[in-house]
């Protein structure tokens, strides 16, 4: 179960290091619920995903993460101790904070696809990321990090591309046929040109003209 796990999330990877540009140190965006949510379930957030996805990752949160951990109190106090180790990510809140979903979805939306992977166990914020192309969403599922399956935004996005792909490729060949033809005729144009001036240069036989001035000579002695 576990390596099924890690197959099915090591091929969606690869479909956002290929189509989406995503390279390591994959930027993992982390909001408070995920890490309540990895907490309470004992998971070393960054060790895990490194030996789940079998890469480096590099953990980030927000200052408007930060401020609404400080706000829900005690109860999110843990939550708010393991995002503080976290690298934190400008975004454009800084004089004041806005709900730490709203801020995660500005950071996608801002910088589309090949950017963060968003941890979170918000339902809504998943919804939202799911309809930006290209942008892979963690959540903790039991006692493990789970890559969810690419969403139908992101399986839309590379159908159009694979299609794009295709169509320039029908081009290529198209005009590579075109090449073909006008190298053919140019080609063809050369091979008679060339015929023709062999034929010049071969002009009269030498050996023609040498008889004619023997049997020329002949004639004159006798
Ligand atoms: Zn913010």
């Amino acid at each position: 179960m576990k390596i099924k796990r890690q197959k099915q999330a090591r091929s969606a990877l690869n479909i956002y290091k290929h189509i989406f540009k995503f390279h390591e140190p994959y930027l993992v965006l982390a909001d408070g619920t995920f890490c309540q949510a990895a907490l309470k379930a004992k998971i070393q957030i960054k060790d895990h995903i490194s030996k789940y996805l079998n890469t480096t990752v590099k953990c980030c949160t927000t200052r408007c993460v930060l401020a609404e951990l400080e706000l829900l109190g005690n109860e999110m106090h843990g939550a708010k101790m393991v995002a503080q180790r976290f690298q934190l990510r400008s975004c454009s809140h800084r004089n004041s904070p806005v709900p730490a979903a709203e801020c995660l979805k500005s950071l996608i939306k801002d910088h589309e696809s090949g950017r963060y992977f968003i941890a979170t166990q918000d339902m809504a914020l998943t919804k939202i990321a799911k309809t930006i192309p290209g942008v892979p969403v963690l959540y903790v599922f039991q006692s493990h990090i789970v890559l969810d399956k690419p969403s139908r935004a992101t399986e839309n996005h590379i159908k159009a591309v694979s299609k794009e792909k295709l169509s320039t490729s029908e081009a290529e060949k198209k005009s590579l046929k075109l090449m073909k033809e006008d190298a053919n005729i140019i080609h063809g144009e050369r091979t008679v040109k060339q015929g023709r001036k062999r034929k010049r240069a071969k002009g009269p036989n030498p050996l023609s003209c040498k008889k004619k001035k023997k049997t020329v000579s002949n004639k004159k002695t006798s």
